[in-house]
């Protein structure tokens, strides 16, 4: 045990001694009500389906029999968990509706719809007499959840606890493979509704348990469409889960921070309009029961320690009760760091509530199964003294057992200890306001005179969405803040270096900024400024934390991801500058301006610019190659030129996307292209489809249409020019070798379609054979897509890919030894601003990076030619470090020239000698043209985990490679990443709409 688990144990203890006093019931022994008959044909078949005694506990282990309220097997046809049934969510939905008409106690409402339209409810559970105080309870939870409304008055705060009930909020299958949660959400509905033994009916009595049965709706109907196809083809292999929601997979559960997803929204609703006091999210990848609430370090850095003592509270409850049970393989404190707050569950936690999570087991899909499991799974360590059995049978009943017994208990001890739950919820509250005048920050200020209006609008907007209040200065203040340096001080994780422990940081140097009126200031005197203040703010994850298994990113500073400015104020006088609170959306204003026939918009790299492209598809469309200057107003390079458009169209799209087109009689006297309207693909595997989703979601938003394309697709097309202009590429995550090849093809074809049986899948892709990949052929058709003057963009392993297999001449992928740059934020700097790829941009922006690839450029064919630096130092000899050495007994000769320097990111320059019969020789127009590079070391770290930075600092990031007529866009960076990149889009936008220019600005070498 590390001291720092030792420490963490003692604390937990010493909260249960002192949370006893706060005990407002007796406790109830679990266990059914002798004087109410049970169920007996159900309860029979729980205990055949359980394939232990111990894997159940007296609250499950029966049914009580209602002689008007259906059980779940009038929609199942069996019980809950029994093998071979996964119902889909409309038959969850059909059960939860025949539970409220049959009994007072229970409520369903919907929630909204996913991205393919399907519904999503939400069910309250408890006593007649609390369903008919919602309203009230509501608005006092309200009051709670914002102190301000009750003037920070505490003992009017403890008259609200006392008068209130807690809500506690379950929601089941974001993960659609973790496939058991429905089914023991309708039982246990069930059961709150209608079991009288004394545990039960003090939960039902005293609180509303809010349940939300399936999360990813989509998902969970394709999951039961391929559970049923397995079981129609029982010798077969099945085709695994490739699409669950309509763009992501388990990343649906990433989303809390950028909300771009429907469940995300929806959830988020429930959570703002309810006032729950927990959040608390079903998983099931564990064994068989790891409450992961408690997590492991590093904690998230911005939430209230109140929570997280009240995650220690709950958690150990859950455990120590369960043990009682005899039940094995039930823990807490497993390794899963507890940093960032992307999971759907934190929506409690950076909102004054509680997060909780459960991993419990399944067999994806309801057949019960022989399980072995490995040995750092079933080990005694000191956070499970009982472990999970090394080899079992397990099945779907076992985990509805598990899931129902841990959620009972999670109900039970909240309940006895509401008040004290119902009090810290609003202490919560409370220090969240008195933020400023705490912890700080003050507030965040926008500067009204960002140079991205829209990105800056969107990001604003985002915050609202989260429940955040935004306001608005009226008149310019003047504020003092940290004062911005030329150059960011080393940081430690920038080299591999040890990190200069010894020397404390200085405090911050100050100065005074004033903002322009109209800047946007997000308080921090607000319910829920941590939500702001958690997204807003920098990370630092040390790279000698003793947490070395990291579990997701660990950074996400979503200003600077955003491409906007936001300016951290610590100083209080920030909450006193004139401002009126922002009614309605934040949107950036747009519209016409001035007189002529030709419309001028600026060129800022506001991701809407590409929409108005599309928008206006049938008007004429220029870019300048240079900046320019017409009718008093500045363009950057890049800007459009627009003609054959009708004034009111323009004005429409322009209001519509919050841009500004300004009319001009004369057209500007700029070099400029042609942009078209080009036609887009999106490319993806049949491997794995999730990380390119983020992509297709972010063109989706942007209203940019595309085809969504397979590589098997790509493999039959010998001629793509036909088709499309652009071709993207986004990360796979599987490696080249399985991208070409696809998956083995042993067994039975793998199919992805709409069939009677499978209703659900198919659709926006199919295949009647998930197996084959991109190939040989596929290879060559998309190299000859480029060859003929077609772009194809890629990232990560998709430029791997291209890379390795000779799209790239003159581009290689070196290594890396030491590079840890785990979900980070890193700078980057423009090298070749006339680049169109670089349009709108200013000199430095700042992206996500997950290790890279490394790129090294070269002047030569399958790379060669660069130096290891200091190549051109003097050897040993006489003199001093600047003399020549001088060889005895000859005249000296004369000095060679030295080698001709370059940076890291350049291609190193051909010396005469290399020139000699230099056969792969890059003519100089088809030289590889590196548009990004990564900042150098000791300022390359923005936020997040950073060891061994040196390794990629000033390697190039974007790069565009020339093919012949067309041209590879490299990325080392992904652009777009759970729509959380918003700054980087527009790197991918511009090489689309400046696909057949992209050689615009391009200095060609002499040779
Ligand atoms: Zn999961």
């Amino acid at each position: 045990m590390t001291f720092k688990k030792l420490a963490r144990l003692l604390v937990a203890s010493t909260l249960f001694v002192g949370t006893a006093a706060y005990a407002t019931q007796a406790q109830n022994k679990p266990g059914r009500d002798p004087n109410q008959p049970i169920d007996e044909e159900y309860t029979k078949k729980i205990r055949e389906y359980t394939t232990e005694p111990f894997f159940n506990s007296p609250l499950t282990d029966y049914l009580p029999a209602s002689p008007n309220v259906p059980t779940p097997k009038a929609v199942l046809g069996d019980v809950a968990g029994a093998p071979g049934k996964l119902p889909y969510a409309e038959d969850v939905y059909r059960y939860m509706r025949l539970l409220e008409k049959a009994s007072p106690r229970v409520k369903v409402f919907s929630i909204g719809t996913t991205e393919e339209g399907r519904e999503m409810i939400a069910v309250a559970i408890a006593s007649e007499s609390l369903l008919a105080r919602l309203d009230e309870n509501r608005a006092r939870l309200t009051k709670l959840a914002d102190p301000r409304t009750i003037n920070f008055d505490d003992a009017e705060a403890d008259r609200l606890v006392d008068q209130s009930f807690p809500i506690y909020y379950i929601t089941g299958t974001i993960h659609s493979v973790e496939t058991g949660a429905p089914t023991a959400l309708m039982e246990l509905a069930y059961r709150l509704a209608v079991d009288e033994s004394p545990y039960v009916k003090s939960i039902r009595d005293g609180m509303v348990t809010l349940i939300t049965p399936v999360v990813e709706v989509d998902g969970r109907n394709r999951m039961v469409d391929v559970y049923n196809w397995h079981l129609a083809h029982p010798k077969e292999n099945w085709p695994s889960l490739m699409y669950w929601g309509h763009y992501v997979a388990h990343d649906n559960n990433r989303d809390a921070m950028g909300m771009s997803l429907k469940l995300t929204r929806n959830i988020m609703n429930v959570y703002l309009n309810w006032k729950p006091q927990v959040l608390h999210d079903l998983h099931e990848s564990v064994p068989y029961l790891y409450d992961n609430t408690v997590g492991d370090g590093p904690y998230n850095a911005w939430v209230d320690p109140i929570l997280t003592d009240e995650w220690q509270m709950i958690g150990w409850k859950n455990v120590s009760e369960m043990t009682k049970f005899g039940m094995p393989g039930v823990f807490a404190h497993g390794n899963f760091d507890t940093w960032s707050p992307g999971y759907l569950m934190f929506i409690a936690a950076t909102h004054n509530g509680i997060s909780r999570l459960y991993e419990t087991f399944g067999n994806g899909g309801a057949d019960t199964l022989v399980r072995t499991l490995s040995p750092d799974e079933t080990s005694r360590t000191w956070y499970r003294q009982n472990p999970p059995l090394p080899r079992t049978k397990w099945s779907q009943r076992n985990n509805n057992n598990y899931e129902q017994t841990a959620l009972l208990i999670s109900l039970d001890y909240f309940n006895r200890e509401q008040k004290l739950f119902l009090k810290n919820f609003y202490l919560k509250s409370r220090r969240s306001i008195e933020k400023p005048k705490n912890e700080g920050p003050a507030a965040y200020v926008f500067p009204a005179d960002d140079p991205r209006p829209g990105n800056q609008a969107t990001l604003l907007h985002l915050l609202q969405a989260q429940g955040c209040e935004i306001h608005r200065a009226t008149a310019p203040f003047t504020v003092t803040v940290k004062k911005k340096t030329a150059a960011p001080r080393a940081r430690p994780g920038a080299t591999s270096s040890p990190s200069p422990a010894s020397s404390p940081p200085k405090p911050a140097e100050t100065e005074a900024r004033t903002f322009p009126a109209r800047s946007y200031i997000v308080r921090m005197d607000q319910p829920y400024s941590r939500i702001a203040d958690a997204l807003l703010d920098y990370q630092y994850w040390s790279p000698k934390d003793p947490q070395q298994d990291v579990y997701d990113d660990t950074g996400w500073t979503f200003g600077e991801l955003s491409n906007v400015q936001v300016v951290r104020v610590t100083d209080i006088k920030v909450l006193s500058a004139a401002m009126d609170r922002v009614n309605g959306d934040v949107r950036s204003t747009g519209g016409t301006d001035g007189i002529g026939s030709i419309f001028l918009v600026n060129h800022n790299a506001d991701n809407s610019l590409i929409t108005l492209r599309y928008r206006l598809k049938k008007a004429s469309f220029e870019a300048a190659e240079e900046p320019f200057e017409a009718a008093g107003k500045k363009y950057n390079r890049g800007s459009f030129i627009i003609r054959n458009a009708s004034a009111d169209e323009v004005n429409k799209a322009a209001s519509d996307l919050g841009l500004q087109a300004y009319h001009v009689e004369l057209t500007p006297a700029v070099k400029m292209h042609v942009v078209k309207v080009p036609r887009v693909a999106i490319l993806h595997t049949w491997l794995s489809t999730q990380d390119e989703g983020w992509w297709r979601l972010a063109f989706d938003q942007m209203q940019v249409p595309y085809d969504y394309i397979s590589t098997q697709d790509v493999a039959k097309d010998s001629d793509l020019n036909r088709k499309y202009d652009v071709i993207v590429f986004g990360p796979v995550g599987r490696g080249i070798n399985a991208i070409i090849q696809g998956l083995p093809m042993y067994g039975n074809p793998l199919p992805w379609k709409k069939t009677e049986l499978t209703p659900n899948m198919g659709g926006f892709a199919a295949t009647e054979d998930m197996r084959p990949g991109l190939g040989l052929a596929g290879l060559m058709n998309l190299q000859n897509f480029v060859k003929r003057g077609g772009v194809f963009i890629s990232t990560m392993d998709t430029s791997d890919l291209a890379v390795s297999t000779g799209f790239t001449p003159g581009v290689s992928i070196q290594r890396s030894q030491r590079l840890k740059a785990i979900g980070d934020v890193l700078r980057t700097k423009f090298v070749d601003s006339t680049s169109p790829i670089a349009y709108g941009y200013g000199d430095s922006l700042s992206i996500y990076c997950f290790n890279g690839p490394i790129f090294n450029v070269s002047n030569v064919a399958g790379g060669g030619g660069r130096r290891a630096r200091g190549e051109s130092q003097r050897t040993t000899g006489r003199g001093t470090v600047d003399d020549p050495d001088v060889v005895q007994g000859r005249p000296p000769a004369e000095a060679p020239e030295p080698l001709p320097s370059s940076e890291v990111w350049e291609a190193a320059p051909i010396t005469e000698e290399q020139r000699r019969n230099l056969i792969g020789l890059i003519p100089p127009d088809l030289r590889p043209r590196v548009v990004l590079r990564y900042a150098d070391a000791r300022e390359l770290l923005v936020s997040g985990l950073l060891d061994g930075g040196d390794e990629i600092a000033q390697h190039a990031a974007v790069i565009d490679s020339p093919l012949e007529r067309g041209h590879v866009v490299l990325f080392s960076n992904n652009p777009f990443w759970r729509g959380q990149t918003s700054g980087s889009y527009f790197l991918v936008f511009n090489a689309i709409l400046n696909f057949d220019n992209l050689n615009a600005g391009r200095k060609v070498e002499e040779k």
